[in-house]
């Protein structure tokens, strides 16, 4: 059977997206030291601006948390400026998220979309470049597809490919970001006091670091978010509470 080359393609697409197979480090002891006052009540997600303001500074440092890597090097990653700036209790929470994402293999089901959308995107790119080059091709001084100079013109395609379905995979990442925020609710419920003020105000937290948007636009959101909203975040933390109605929970009992 001839191997197609979209299906190279999507092979090699894949290898370069980075899936992370590094050896599992063991992990270093770290400092939780516990940020000293304690925030106000916390009801909705608050402009970073105003933190910006009172601070003078522009400068911003990410605590990439994350969950990564396959078999043996599958981790959660926790950032050292992440503890230094939130709580314990916060700090657990962040873990919480991640560990939702551990427990409910978001790993795999990532791949697994990657793969399959990958796939797709070649293959479409696979059965429009003939008709692009037929239409375009003389005018961009491209004499058939065999020539090295449609190589911009298959990138320019997949391009637009990745722009039309980009909304079906930030809707996908949404959707397992807020599964893994009802992780770890429910994951830090009892284990600490006020368990949903405490994510609300580690989103709050998250959000003034990342300078969050306090209201993105609707169309902006579902192209190019692949986190929900700060704002709707804070809400989950502070709306989803299954145990005071004596209501199952989703993950953890
Ligand atoms: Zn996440």
């Amino acid at each position: 059977m001839k191997i197609r080359a979209w299906i190279v393609a999507s092979v090699l697409c894949l290898g370069a997206a980075g899936v992370p197979i590094a050896r599992a480090q063991p992990p270093e002891a770290t400092d939780t030291t516990t940020v000293a006052q304690q925030p106000d009540t916390i009801t909705e997600y608050r402009s970073p601006t105003d933190k910006l303001a009172r601070s003078g500074s522009g400068l911003v440092i990410l605590g990439l948390d994350q969950v990564t890597g396959i078999g043996a090097s599958k981790r959660v990653v926790v950032w050292d400026n992440t503890s230094r700036d939130m709580t314990d209790p916060e700090t657990m929470f962040v873990f919480g998220h991640e560990q939702g994402h551990y427990v409910l293999n978001h790993i795999w089901l990532s791949i697994t979309f990657l793969v399959v959308g990958l796939l797709i995107a070649m293959y479409l790119a696979y059965r429009l470049i003939g008709g692009v080059l037929d239409r375009f091709g003389a005018r961009w001084g491209i004499r058939d597809l065999g020539n090295w100079a449609s190589l911009p013109a298959l990138m320019l395609l997949l391009s637009l490919v990745f722009l039309i379905v980009q909304p079906i995979a930030a809707g996908f990442s949404r959707h397992l970001e807020r599964q893994a925020d009802i992780y770890g609710l429910e994951v830090i419920h009892g284990l600490v006091p006020d368990s949903p003020r405490v994510a609300a105000q580690a989103f709050q937290k998250l959000g003034e670091k990342a300078l969050s948007y306090p209201n993105p636009n609707a169309l902006f959101v579902l192209w190019t978010y692949d986190h929900p909203p700060v704002s709707e975040r804070v809400r989950l933390a502070l709306d989803y509470r299954p145990w005071d109605v004596n209501a199952p929970t989703r993950y953890v009992e």
